[in-house]
């Protein structure tokens, strides 16, 4: 993937003083003594630097609540000069666009319903053409980085370089703890695709239950994440959108005291067993694919006595014992049962592979 977008740092458009951007408020601004009295109380906390509100909601099924809309926009004009932050909102037409810039909301993003559908975010870019504004977008519902990349080239070639990215997690049948699967490693390659993006984490629509926040946001630091996109409304259970998600202003500012921040700068001596951990890592890895490298060997062998005695590739029987088998073995290593699962799953369809292949090949 081409790494060449010109993306300006966070701190070209919002000062944090060196810590993680704060994004904070409500799922949706419901009413105008619900914003301003939920902005009052994040302002008070002093954790924020932007208000989020929803202000036109995509919902999946009509006739929940779908928004204010325009009406709510003066709201966030009002939080801004009485708490002095800087407001953000989701945009999903060039309509929304004109009219979050006409109430001078500050940032703008793009939801992940708006993100899988490339028509939709290039309209957005195009309404966009010559604006000057910071824009964040979401990843996809779905798990497709191509597609999350292709929504900020489109937004990019309008003209806009105040960009990040904010990670939602993804949609996924088989996930039964979270209500988006957080699957971090889409969004770590994404951070290696464009390390200049700033990568912002939303444990909230991660996690869709207040118990999972913490943890979510834990590890959002923990991998380096430029800021954290959190909802919050001064009374949850009764919000109009996402209620069993929401944290009081000052929960979440609770919440936030006992989240270990990454340290920014290192010591020599931390620095040196870092390289010396990694050195080790190194060596194992590399014998690790030795040791593959040999499996396929002895795989390549068997394909060739299969084949020269015509049996069939796979042996359902005996693959149900590798299944089994290894899974155990890894137990009683201390590994964990399911990712020696996808691994062995993985292994397995390789020496399906190269078999098949050694099958249809003539004997030497
Ligand atoms: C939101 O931030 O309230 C929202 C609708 O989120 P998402 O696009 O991640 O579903
Ligand atoms: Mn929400």
């Amino acid at each position: 993937m081409k790494a060449d977008l010109n993306v300006l740092p966070l701190s070209s458009w919002i000062e944090t003083n060196g810590k993680p951007l704060m994004i904070a408020g409500p799922c949706s601004a419901e009413t105008e003594d619900q914003f301003l009295e939920t902005s009052r109380q994040i302002a008070a906390e002093g954790y924020a630097h932007v208000l989020r509100a929803g202000v036109w909601k995509p919902r999946t099924r009509p006739g929940s609540f779908e928004g204010i809309g325009e009406e709510a926009l003066p709201w966030l004009q009002k939080a801004k000069a009485e708490t002095g932050l800087k407001t953000a909102c989701e945009v999903a037409t060039p309509e929304h666009v004109e009219l979050a810039l006409k109430y001078d909301v500050d940032v703008l993003w793009i939801g992940a319903r708006t993100t899988v559908n490339p028509f939709n975010v290039q309209a957005i870019a195009d309404s966009l053409k010559g604006v000057d504004v910071p824009v964040l977008i979401k990843n996809p519902v779905n798990p497709d980085l191509a597609l999350w990349v292709g929504a900020f080239e489109r937004i990019h070639r309008a003209g806009i370089n105040k960009l990040g990215a904010i990670h939602r997690g993804f949609s996924n049948a088989q996930e039964q703890k979270y209500r988006n699967s957080p699957m971090w490693q889409i969004a770590v390659e994404f951070k290696t695709y464009f390390p200049h993006i700033p990568m912002i984490g939303d444990p909230s629509h991660m996690a869709g239950k207040r118990s999972l926040l913490k943890e979510l946001t834990q590890r959002s630091m923990d991998l380096n994440y430029d800021g954290l996109i959190i909802e919050s409304h001064r009374n949850p259970d009764e919000a109009w959108s996402d209620a069993a998600q929401q944290l009081t202003p000052k929960a979440l500012g609770e919440m936030l005291k006992e989240i270990e921040f990454r340290k920014e700068t290192y010591s020599s001596d931390f620095q040196s067993e870092l390289d010396r951990l990694r050195g080790r890592l190194d060596n194992l890895d590399r014998e690790l694919l030795e040791v593959l490298a040999a499996r396929m060997n002895i795989v390549e062998q068997l394909g060739e006595h299969k084949r020269d005695n015509n049996v069939a590739v796979l042996q359902l029987d005996r693959w149900k014992n590798v299944h089994t088998s290894r899974v155990e073995w890894g137990n009683s290593l201390n590994l964990y049962g399911e990712t020696v699962e996808e691994l062995f799953k993985l292994i397995h369809m390789e020496s399906i592979r190269k078999q098949t292949e050694v099958m249809n090949s003539q004997p030497a």
